[in-house]
């Protein structure tokens, strides 16, 4: 049966076609950039179930979102996500979804990773920050590099394609990427760096660990030949091929290189608040629109009325001068 899509276009003109979903606000890491050691999480009450998870998705997939990232927190301590994946699954054997995805820690991947590749999983992202243990252990405060290595194998052993993401931090693991590099792409991965965002109150000062990735660049081309392709994957990354390794390396640059002018994304959180910027305060509550009746007539009169409003960019600052971050919620509320 054709169906009928109405299609998200915000008053700017972009078309919303990706939906990041964050299922948990909790993690088993507490990495340093993202969390504070002693972190209060959401009461379990105010979650959306994995139903109510599935509903908003599938009504966004109605109105033509084309990619469903799961995130969070870290998505795979959610109990019962593989239900969700499952049941999200069928919008890919119809058609109407091209990509089901996730960005996880990797701490749970082993067990998981057969599972989401059988449900239609076929490119999933891993956040690596450092090839050192002990220094994974500094950055995640709770991780197990060898737990996430192992998991990164059982992904590609179940035929997932693996992207490694790590964050650029200034005097931590600087030194080390283009170690990474050699390891990343002799695995068969792509990196891509990430510049810190200032999202929530963390424990240390974030102007110690900014570091503007056109430095980092700059530095990288001392050592390697690196071309710029058009690659694109749906997201912000702009990629270059790596001539030593023949791998792809991505920078994502929010703040060196603003790219809101193509946002083609919006966000909810495991409460059902849509974000339709993650650098912005201004929010959406579906939930209450989801929970007021079964039919979706007011889950999507208020999907519509919160695209009207997405914004036309962030504008975050990472400055000695404020003593606040740009936003106050942290990235595994928005999900990242
Ligand atoms: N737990 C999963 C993980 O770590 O991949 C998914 C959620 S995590 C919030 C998603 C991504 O956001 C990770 O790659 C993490 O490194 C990144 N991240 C977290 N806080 C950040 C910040 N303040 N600035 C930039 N990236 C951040
Ligand atoms: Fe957890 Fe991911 Fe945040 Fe690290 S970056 S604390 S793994 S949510």
């Amino acid at each position: 049966m054709p169906d009928v899509r109405t299609s998200l276009i915000d008053s700017f003109g972009r078309h919303v076609s990706y939906l990041r979903v964050s299922v948990t606000d909790r993690c088993d890491f507490r990495c340093v950039y993202c969390m504070a050691e002693d972190m209060t999480f959401l009461p379990r009450k105010d979650l959306l179930s994995l139903e109510e998870l599935d509903r908003v998705c599938t009504a966004f997939v109605g109105k033509g979102v084309r990619k469903l990232r799961l995130t969070g927190g870290e998505p795979l301590v959610r109990k019962g996500i593989m239900t969700l994946v499952e049941s999200l699954g069928r919008h890919l054997r119809s058609g109407a979804l091209e990509e089901l995805t996730l960005t996880t820690n990797g701490s749970q991947l082993a067990i998981y990773a057969g599972d989401l590749a059988a449900h239609g999983v076929r490119r999933i992202n891993v956040s690596v920050d450092t090839l050192d243990e002990a220094k994974f252990r500094q950055i995640t405060r709770w991780g197990d590099l060898a737990k996430v290595k192992e998991g990164i194998r059982a992904a590609q052993q179940a035929g997932l394609h693996v992207k490694i993401n790590a964050v650029a931090l200034k005097g931590v693991n600087d030194a080390e990427i283009p170690e990474m590099i050699r390891w990343v792409h002799g695995q068969g991965m792509d990196l891509t760096l990430i510049e810190t965002m200032p999202l929530g109150d963390i424990d240390g000062d974030r102007t110690d660990q900014y570091l503007p990735l056109s430095v980092l660049r700059a530095n990288l081309m001392d050592r390697f030949t690196l071309e710029h392709i058009p690659y694109k994957t749906g997201g912000p990354a702009r990629y270059s091929l790596v001539k030593e390794t023949g791998g792809r390396l991505g920078y994502i640059t929010p703040m060196t290189h603003n790219f809101c002018e193509s946002c083609n994304r919006v966000r909810l959180t495991c409460t059902g608040t849509l974000y339709m910027c993650l650098g912005q305060e201004d929010a959406a509550d579906l939930r209450a629109p989801l929970r007021a009746s079964e039919g979706n007539d007011l889950l999507n009169a208020a999907i519509d009325e919160a695209i009207s409003r997405k914004p036309k960019g962030h504008d975050f600052v990472i400055d000695r001068r404020r003593d606040k971050p740009a936003v106050a919620r942290h990235m595994s509320v928005t999900g990242g």
